[in-house]
């Protein structure tokens, strides 16, 4: 059995270009470039709650580290440096060997270093800490949608509450469905170069982890405002499309977790921008409704009537 001191050397102990000190001291050192803000976001993975016991490891690596980058992703921000806590059951080392790869190889795709952490015996508990540079102010924040904005949204929703429901056997997807919407739960991809794009365009952002109704609920309660958006507008994938009929869809698409996509506002003036900067970055956007005066959220369904919102988003002390 290794000891903590050999797990931390043989997986978490990486070159840190990007930090003046990486692991192996009490803290480590970083130094974010002159005019920038640092933006730092944490997020905890917990065995049983967040992800089954059995998962597979490596993916359990991406997903850990993806999960906080889309909040730095959310916040417009570059990611540089994180940093994770590990409680683990046992030192098994083909579990920690593809678990450290999986990370590893997300961390690489962004240029983020692991700069340190802390390594405890104890249930599985997965946190990373992440943190990435945004320019003085220039940070999109829940805050500033304004009247008049429209709303948008990247990617698709509701695929990995699909996956989820597959996986408890509450739907049967064809083979090449499941293969389309399972990586979506297990390996999402934070929407990180969008972010950065967005700066200086959006006036708000969010990721949505917890289903849109919840997240785009929090920009709107945040910056004073209200939104009516369009089901018939939100962009699925063609799995989720073909199961519209099924009375669970709005829950998947709306209530859902786990999408990691950007939900921004934006004034009308730059839609265009918009859509040719998704295309630049290679993530889909799509207008789903518009900010107004007022409060609370409004969902219209394909006949333009008020939906109403059973059960908006994951609460877990709900
Ligand atoms: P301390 O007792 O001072 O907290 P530790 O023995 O916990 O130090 O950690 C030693 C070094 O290894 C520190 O630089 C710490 O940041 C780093 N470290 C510990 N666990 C991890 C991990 N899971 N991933 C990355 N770095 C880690
Ligand atoms: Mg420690």
């Amino acid at each position: 059995m290794p000891s903590e001191f050999e797990i931390i050397e043989r997986y978490f102990n990486w070159p840190s270009p990007g930090a003046v000190l990486g692991v192996g001291d009490d803290a480590a050192l970083v130094r974010a470039g002159p005019g920038m803000d640092l933006a730092v976001a944490t997020d905890m993975l917990v065995a049983g709650r967040h992800f089954p016991r059995d998962t597979d490891p490596a993916r359990l690596g991406h997903k850990a580290l993806a999960v906080n980058l889309s909040d730095l992703a959310a916040m417009g921000a570059h990611p540089r440096w994180a940093l994770l806590a590990l409680a683990l059951p046992e030192a098994d080392e083909a579990w920690l060997r593809a678990f450290a790869q999986g990370l590893a190889a997300l961390a690489r795709a962004h240029g983020v270093d692991l700069v340190g952490g802390d390594t405890t015996h104890g249930p599985l508990n997965v946190c990373v800490t992440v943190m990435g540079e945004v320019p003085d102010g220039a940070a999109l924040r829940r805050d500033g949608a304004k009247a008049g904005d429209d709303v948008w949204v990247s990617g698709t929703l509701g695929d990995a509450a699909l996956a989820l429901a597959d996986l408890q056997q509450q739907v049967r997807l064809a083979p090449q469905e499941a293969a389309a919407v399972l990586p979506r739960l297990e390996t999402p991809t934070p929407r990180v170069a969008l972010g950065m794009a967005l700066r200086g365009i959006a006036h708000a952002a969010i990721d949505v982890s917890d289903g849109l109704a919840a997240d785009l609920g929090h920009v709107l309660k945040r910056s004073g405002v209200a939104a009516t958006i369009e089901l018939a507008r939100l962009p699925l994938s063609d799995a989720l499309r073909a199961r519209l009929a099924d009375e669970r869809a709005a829950g998947w698409i709306l209530g859902g977790g786990d999408d990691y996509e950007l939900c921004f506002t934006a004034p009308a003036g730059v839609r265009e921008v918009i859509e040719d900067l998704g295309r630049d970055v290679g993530v889909p956007v799509t207008r789903i409704g518009r900010v107004d005066a007022g409060a609370g959220l409004t969902v219209l369904d394909g006949d333009g009537r008020p939906l109403r919102l059973a059960k908006a988003g994951f609460d877990h002390f709900g």
